[in-house]
């Protein structure tokens, strides 16, 4: 198993949030199941180390190299033809830059300790400087704060390590096709800056604050602030019994916050924290029930099966034959109408760049819209359950992709 700093670069940003987390997450093994994007992440990540490795070995031998171009599928393998087709857009190598893949790195404080350490994906060594490489598979735009913190880390630690002034990092999302850019130019306030966050989080009592971090977050089960917000909740409403229905707590609840309005930003704010902590414990409920199934009186793990259609038309031919008309078929069958549209825009995209007129993903979704939702269209929009979403803070920038420039 592969030793992570408890501070590692991908941490700082919620050390520096919540200096608490450092404490709450000391020795708590993953609880998280490590779901099917972090599973494909892993996957791009490997496909592109093997085609940085082709790269370099090129550069080393002085030879041309044209790498596979991408396919535009959204598979890991297309994702790391897009990361390094835009690599390779850069003209930052050349002669004397030394390129190290998945490089190693550690950065050390003015006590010689090391503050953080991990493993960067790409690390290129020029006469004054260094760039610092990282890629994203999330699909969505990246926490500020964690992205700063974590190339903070980085760029500081390959600075320190090959002793250049000057220091860039990007952290490219080929998925959006976008990067992100930071930059240092003095290196002891990029270290102070690692530094403070490390000494936040060994204050014996140490500040928590809740956010969009908690999510990641593997202390959870045992945070103060999760465990005064589940108490917030479960001493709520005046009236709930034992053995109602879901239907009937909700009416109680509900009467409850109408009548206690002030209540209502407690509970949304408690809620943010309780779902992920509710799903967090049944992963180590089960994963404790698996490894040992004897180990609860009365509670074992089943194993759910789920039947899905792999063939709709085939399927609808079927039950043609044995008299099921059209109505019930259409009244019964769904389709999964989020992937089909997925599948929709990669094919419609992929057109577009064959024939040189690139059309985008936003633009296509649009016209699928268009297509399908009007008057008489195969798609109607349903009033769907409501989600509760964080507001943005005011400030929040959603759109620079520039993390920052480190200076004296
Ligand atoms: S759950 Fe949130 S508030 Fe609690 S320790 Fe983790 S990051 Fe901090």
């Amino acid at each position: 198993m592969s030793y992570h700093h408890p501070n590692s670069p991908s941490n700082l940003g919620r050390r520096r949030l919540c200096p608490g987390s450092y404490k709450e997450e000391a020795g708590v093994p993953e609880i998280v199941e490590a779901g099917e994007a972090a599973e494909f992440g892993t996957e791009m990540h490997k496909e592109c180390e093997g085609m940085l490795d082709v790269w370099r070995r090129h550069v080393v031998e002085g030879k041309e190299w044209a790498p596979p171009l991408p396919i535009w599928d959204d598979t890991a393998d297309d994702l790391a033809r897009r990361c390094i087709a835009w690599l390779k857009s850069k003209s930052w190598v050349g002669p004397g830059v030394d390129i190290y893949i998945e490089a190693p790195l550690a950065l050390y404080g003015e006590d010689g300790a090391v503050l953080t350490s991990g493993t960067a994906d790409l690390l290129l060594v020029g006469q004054d400087w260094v760039r610092v490489v990282d890629w994203k598979s999330n699909r969505e735009p990246l926490e500020k704060v964690t992205a700063a913190m974590q190339i903070n880390a980085y760029v500081a630690a390959a600075m320190q390590s090959f002793n250049k002034p000057e220091g860039f990092g990007y952290l490219h999302q080929p998925r959006l096709e976008d990067t992100y850019t930071y930059e240092i130019d003095h290196l002891p306030s990029a270290i102070k800056i690692v530094a403070s966050i490390v000494d936040a989080c060994k204050d014996p009592e140490p500040e928590y604050n809740e956010g969009e971090h908690c999510g990641f977050c593997n202390g959870k089960l045992t945070c103060p602030l999760v465990s005064k917000r589940f108490k917030q909740v479960a001493a709520m409403p005046v009236g709930i019994q034992e053995g109602m229905t879901n239907k009937e707590v909700e009416i109680v609840a509900r009467e409850y916050l109408m009548a206690n309005k002030e209540a209502i930003q407690q509970y949304a704010d408690a809620l943010h924290l309780i779902e992920p902590l509710a799903r967090a414990t049944r992963a180590a409920v089960l994963r404790c029930l698996k490894e040992d199934p004897d180990s609860v009186e009365g509670w074992t793990t089943r194993s759910q099966q789920s039947r899905s259609v792999v063939d709709p038309i085939k399927l609808y031919e079927l039950c043609r034959e044995r008299g099921v008309g059209e109505q019930e078929f259409m009244d019964t069958c769904s389709v999964k109408i989020g992937e089909l549209e997925k599948e929709y825009v990669r094919v419609v995209q992929n057109a577009s760049i064959k024939e040189g007129n690139k059309q985008t993903k936003r633009a296509i979704r649009q016209d699928f819209q268009n297509r399908t939702e009007g008057a008489g269209g195969p798609v109607k929009r349903n009033e769907g359950v409501a989600m509760l979403i964080p507001n943005k803070k005011k400030g929040d920038d959603g759109d620079s992709r520039d993390l920052g420039k480190i200076t004296g």
